[in-house]
């Protein structure tokens, strides 16, 4: 959402696409796609915890379906809930019915299973087309996508890596890191298991703080990508 390096592909980018400057000084909001997960959510969940650290979730709702009780946890820990969409599905293969059906049908099960309505969205591979703005204003969602990518979805990352991209993105303070707690490849995540408290320490010896993506949108909700009007 910010930056060069998350810049929208010129192909995708229409008056409908904006970008964020970067506000939240001393602020870091760590996000975690394509879970729930039943094996690394769980663990993400409990470095989270360790650290006192609140996070967003962008959750897919065939697996949310699946793993109900995930997604309490993550709730329970008082983590931010947001949507990835239904099934991971690339919406440049979507015509604009399919797009407005993945997403509403998307926000349906995550309201189902926790009550709530997700504000934000985020697109897979952060990908959007034309209508994808316009469906996720109707379901009264921001479309979000990330200001430093950790790279954990790389097969094979070695954590340390992960590491030095977090720390050294130039995108990091006020922005939003995407990380991954579900994977399609088996243990993909796992890399960031090591990671991820190394990235957590050092951003607290930095005396920044970490954060859910409304707390680094306050007091602008409507701030990240959104309409030019
Ligand atoms: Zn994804």
């Amino acid at each position: 959402m910010v930056g060069k390096e998350a810049s929208v592909p010129e192909l995708f980018s229409g008056p409908e696409i904006r970008s964020k400057s970067l506000s939240g000084a001393g602020k870091v909001a760590l996000t975690f796609d394509d879970g729930p997960d039943p094996i690394y959510t769980p663990r993400i969940l409990e470095i989270l915890r360790s650290y006192k650290v609140q996070a967003t979730f962008f959750v897919l709702s065939t697996k949310a379906k699946r793993y109900p009780e995930i997604i309490e946890a993550i709730l329970r820990d008082g983590h931010h809930l947001a949507s990835h969409g239904l099934r991971h599905q690339p919406q440049l293969t979507l015509t604009r019915e399919g797009t407005f059906w993945e997403m509403r049908k998307a926000v349906e099960i995550l309201k189902e299973t926790t009550g709530q309505a997700p504000r934000y969205y985020r697109p897979p591979w952060g990908l959007v087309n034309r209508w994808t703005v316009e469906a996720a204003r109707q379901l009264q969602m921001e479309v979000v996508r990330w200001s430093c990518d950790s790279r954990d979805w790389v097969l094979g990352i070695r954590p340390q890596y992960i590491i030095r991209r977090v720390l050294t993105c130039r995108y990091l303070e006020g922005g939003i890191v995407l990380c991954h707690d579900g994977s399609f490849v088996p243990h993909r995540p796992r890399a960031l298991l090591t990671a991820l408290p190394v990235i957590i320490s050092e951003l607290r010896h930095r005396g920044w703080r970490l954060v859910g993506l409304p707390m680094l949108f306050f007091p602008e909700p409507y701030a990240s990508l959104s309409s030019s009007e």
